[in-house]
């Protein structure tokens, strides 16, 4: 399954991204609101990332300069293909690898409850990965579930417990990055 293939392994060394503003008049697109320009980042710029992560490098967020959850991510769609881009959990900043401009996410969280199934000990969750459970089946669990949204998606409805996530249930990033 592809629910973790996003996450990097913990790497040993710190290495500053190469991209940064430098370039940024080149995009065709507005810097999106909150994030400063960013050099434009396309397919071959990810390639040459995750090989850098691949061999162990810990990238730098181009936005707040943390090394702490920064890197090239992929998930794969529902058609087969698989989306690229680049991501820190730490200021938020996001930037699919298709020449467009970043965006800063933002991370409405919640106390998800969750009723095991009478025949069930584990529960892994859809929607934030986190895998939780009870050593008594059937048991009423609770974990702290988080959803990284774009700007312009306003909310969700969280699929385990069916609670509305919004604006007020934002969670402030470690770092404001650039924004
Ligand atoms: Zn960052
Ligand atoms: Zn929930
Ligand atoms: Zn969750």
């Amino acid at each position: 399954m592809p629910l973790h293939s996003g996450f990097r392994r913990p790497p040993p060394r710190c290495q500053r991204a190469r991209t940064d503003a430098t370039s940024a008049a080149a995009s065709p697109l507005p810097p999106a609101e909150a994030v400063k320009a960013h050099a434009p980042y396309a397919e071959p710029d990810w390639q040459r990332d995750a090989l850098q992560q691949s061999q162990g490098a810990q990238l730098a967020c181009p936005d707040c300069g943390s090394c702490l959850n920064y890197g090239p991510r992929w998930h794969a769609r529902a058609d087969g293909t698989e989306r690229h881009y680049r991501a820190c959990k730490v200021c938020g900043f996001w930037q699919e690898a298709d020449g467009s401009q970043p965006y800063r996410v933002w991370l409405p969280v919640h106390t998800c409850t969750i009723q095991l199934r009478p025949d069930q000990c584990v529960f892994h969750c859809p929607v934030c990965s986190t895998t939780t459970g009870s050593e008594q089946a059937g048991a009423q669990i609770t974990h702290e579930c988080g959803k990284y949204l774009a700007p312009w998606e306003t909310g969700y409805v969280c699929r385990n417990c069916s609670t509305s996530l919004g604006p007020r249930d934002a969670k402030r990033f470690q770092s404001d990055g650039s924004g």
